[in-house]
Parts: C-alpha cells; structure tokens; sequence
C-alpha cells in the first residue's frame, strides 16, 4: 500500500507536496520521495520516512509548479532506493508517475515490454510497468499533435494491459497532468481543487485528508477506469476509459485509511462505527456480556466506540500505546513481531482488573497482536477477555497491495475458528459476519477477496503462488 498526491498550480508546489503528504504517511513509512517539473524533472527520494527523507531539503531544492510525491509501503519489488517512487522517463516525453496498488500480471508485462517496445525496466517496482506500458501506448500517437482523446485512448490501453489495482498521478511535460484508476477502481483517488490570488491549483490525492490539509475543496474521487486529464491551459478533459463492476477495497475502510478521510462519500470514522454496532449485535447473540469495551490503538477507536454504544457498555481507553515503536506487523520474524507487539501496547491494569473485557481490533492476520494481547490482558487482572475483529476472518490472500500475500501466514487460512480460538486462548473470539459487512456496503460494490477469495481481476492459482512467492523472497521474510 501506499499513498500519492500530486499539485498542480500557479506557484511552486514543493512545499504543499511535502506538507500534503504527512497527511498520507500512514499509507507508507518505507520509503519516501517527490518530483517536481520547472524546465527539467527536479527529484528526490530516500528511503524511510518524510522527516527523514526530506529533512535537509527546502522548497527551494524542488522548483516547479506541478509535482507528484509519494510514500511507499512495500508489498513488491525490495525496498531499496531505486524501487521508491516517483519515476520518471524521457521518451516520448518528459514525463513523470506515482501509483498506489499491485500489478498482478508483472512478469507478462515485463517480458512485453521488452519484447515488444525494447524496454529494459531497471527497478522492479510495478509503476515502472504502468508508466512504460502508458508511455508505449503514447508513442504510436501523433506526437506533434497529442489531444486529450490520444491520451486517454493510450490510459484504456493500459488498462487492458496491466491487471490488478492502480490509482496513478502522471506529469506529461507540457502536455498536462493526468490521473487515472483501474477499470475496478480497487484504490482511492480524489480530486480536489483550490482558488488562489494566482489562479486555480488542482490536486490529486489517495485520500482527502490531504485536501483538508491543503485547504482544497473535494471535487470528486475517480470513477473505477476513470482518467482526468489538465491541459496546460487548466481545460479539464475526463473519460471513463475501460469500467468494470466497481470493486473498492473493503479494507481501506476497515484499516487502512485515516479516520478522517472521506471515501466515495463515506466517512471512514462512520463506516467504522457502523462495523462496531454490527459487531454489539453479534456480541449481544452469543450472549457476551462485557463490563467493558476496549480497542487496540490507534485504528480500533471507533468500532469500539460503536460496539460500547450500541451494547450500552462503557468504552474505556484500556491499552496504552507508545507511538515510537516501528510497525510490529511489518517486522520480519516472528520473535521480533511478539517484541515490538509488547513494548509497542500496555494494559492499563486498574482499567482492566477485575473487569470482563472486550477488546476490539481491525483485523486478525497472523493472529500475533491478537495473542499477545490477551496474554497481557489477563496478566494485568481482567477476569475475562472477548477477542473482537471489526473484519470477518481473513482467509485469502491480498494480491492488491495489502500486506498479506502470503497464504501460510494468514490464520483463518489454515485454521478454524475453534482452533483460533483455543490458539489465542481468549474467553471468546468474535469475528464480523461477512453477510454483514456485505449489506453494510450494498451500496458501493467492493472487493472482498481476502475473505471470500473472489478476486475481481481474475487470478489464477500459479499467478497466486507467484505472487506469494515473489513475497516470500523479498526482503521481509
Ligand atoms: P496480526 O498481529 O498479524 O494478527 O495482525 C493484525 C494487526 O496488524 C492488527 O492490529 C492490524 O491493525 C494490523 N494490520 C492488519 N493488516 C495490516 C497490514 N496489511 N499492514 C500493517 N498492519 C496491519
């Protein structure tokens, strides 16, 4: 997963990238980096995170009134340098992209590439995938005369080439700013827009808590397989280019995205109270009786929020969380993962003690926190512990840029409820029911591929062992 935003204005943007971004640094900590386009591409990239990144650059080192940034969770390619984003090319223009999601068909998209337009890729990360096969598709265009119908026409090519899930911000230089999604529109993309003393800035963003930061108005997300294109004279040109049934990731709401953000016109806080309240009814029919509810800071506040409100059980702040610890989840044993999870979360113990608990999380994966925690639920004197998951069991694997591509890792997959329940050692462990989460989204048709395995691009079982494959042989694991 990661997080992209891209400015175009009147006055240098450097700054707003920059500041825009912090906003986004949730979506990825692994490395970091910004383009910028004056006469030439001015670029920057690291790994880590902004602060550190960006902590000797100014402004002033990235001139240029249209730029793109990025912050890069890596689920492909290694995390080294080169594999960080932006990227940018020179031919058939200058031109310049970032992207949040997975390319699913890479090693046909690589071996095209090469064959067929002579593209020798030098990092493996798949924007490089999507800009070549975009700047490819451009070549066969009039290049003297490039209207806004050549570009898209050159995005629905893409969009038929390259499979899996893209929101993409592109620069063509001195030909406009574009972003487009996939024909499933599997990840957020927002437009939002600015009046100021020198004229109109647009922006592009994976979620509005950058435009809020930026003190833009919304203007829309993206259509699943919708392109908008800025000409240089700010015209702006939209086509839906290659649709398909929408298909948006369920797990940005559940997880992902900042609680503040507004997706496809729904309040990520809300959704998640809404998840809580599904759960109290679930609670309420096995009977469970909680003295009081807790959630696993940071993401967990609101469906427990919904879950204490809804059961008329008072929600108590019953883990502290020191926010200096690194990532448990991304770290790369098991030993490791258990270390981080405890200096990362402390029970409260005169919060806990004595109290039948309900604690709610976002998720169970490999079924670390969710272990641990109740371990130290009970070390700290709770008379009982229910293990809530604000999402149904997580069965399969996310080929989409979710972290967790790799099957034998992921709980649900190989265990049963029973046999979780007895590893996490809880009084009782509660899961979302899938029909509810479904009804809660029957408006918006999203992507529930890790809990049903129905995968809206279609993956066959050797691409799926590649894909775990290609994980397992990354750095992390
Ligand atoms: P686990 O400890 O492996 O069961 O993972 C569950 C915990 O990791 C929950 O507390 C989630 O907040 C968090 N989590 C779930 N999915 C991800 C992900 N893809 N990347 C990072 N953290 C995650």
């Amino acid at each position: 997963m990661c997080g992209i935003l891209g400015i175009c204005g009147q006055e240098d943007v450097a700054g707003e990238l920059l500041q825009g971004l912090t906003a986004i640094q949730h979506r990825g900590q692994d490395a970091a980096g910004v383009v910028t386009l004056d006469k030439l591409f001015s670029l920057r990239k690291g790994l880590g995170l902004l602060s550190h990144v960006f902590g000797d650059v100014t402004p002033a080192d990235l001139p240029g009134r249209c730029g793109l940034g990025h912050v890069r969770y890596a689920t492909i390619g290694s995390n080294d340098v080169l594999d960080a984003q932006p990227i940018v090319a020179n031919y058939p223009f200058g031109m310049a992209m970032v992207h949040n999601g997975n390319v699913v068909n890479f090693t046909e998209l690589r071996r095209t590439l090469y064959d067929e337009h002579h593209r020798l890729l030098e990092t493996s990360n798949d924007v490089a995938l999507i800009l070549y096969t975009f700047a490819s598709e451009l070549e066969t265009k009039n290049l003297k005369a490039l209207t806004p119908d050549d570009i898209f026409d050159a995005v629905t090519a893409t969009q038929h080439h390259v499979l899996g899930a893209y929101s993409a911000i592109c620069i063509i230089a001195n030909v406009g700013f574009l972003a487009f999604s996939d024909p499933f529109g599997i990840r957020p993309i927002v437009m939002g827009r600015k009046y100021t003393a020198h004229g109109i800035e647009y922006v592009y963003a994976s979620e509005s808590v950058c435009l809020d930061f930026l003190g833009c108005e919304r203007v829309c997300d993206l259509a699943p397989g919708e392109a908008i294109f800025i000409d240089t004279q700010q015209r702006i040109h939209r086509r839906i280019c290659r649709q398909e049934q929408q298909a948006f990731c369920v797990f940005e709401y559940i997880y992902f995205a900042r609680e503040d953000s507004i997706i496809h016109d729904r309040l990520v806080a809300h959704e998640r109270l809404a998840l809580g309240r599904r759960l109290a009814a679930r609670c309420r029919a096995r009977g469970l009786q909680p003295d009081i509810v807790i959630d696993v800071p940071s993401s967990s506040y609101f469906f427990a929020a919904g879950l204490s409100e809804a059961l008329g059980v008072p929600y108590r702040r019953g883990l502290a969380k020191n926010n200096h610890i690194g990532r448990s989840f991304l770290a790369p044993t098991q030993e490791t993962r258990e270390l981080l999870v405890r200096q990362k979360l402390n029970p409260i113990a005169g919060v806990v003690a004595g109290a039948k608990v309900a604690v709610v999380d976002d998720s169970i994966v490999r079924g670390t926190t969710s272990k641990y925690l109740v371990t130290l639920l009970r070390q700290a004197g709770a008379a009982e512990v229910y293990f809530l998951s604000a999402a149904p069991p997580i069965r399969f694997p996310c080929v989409y840029g979710i972290d967790m591509s790799v099957r034998r890792e992921i709980i649900a997959a190989h265990c049963s409820l029973d046999q979780i329940h007895e590893y996490l050692a809880a009084d009782a462990v509660l899961f979302q029911e899938l029909d509810d989460l479904k009804d809660l989204y029957k408006d918006l048709p999203c992507c529930f591929a890790c809990f049903t395995g129905v995968y809206p691009t279609g993956v066959s079982a050797e691409l799926l062992a590649q894909i775990e494959q290609e994980r397992v042989c990354s750095m992390r694991l």
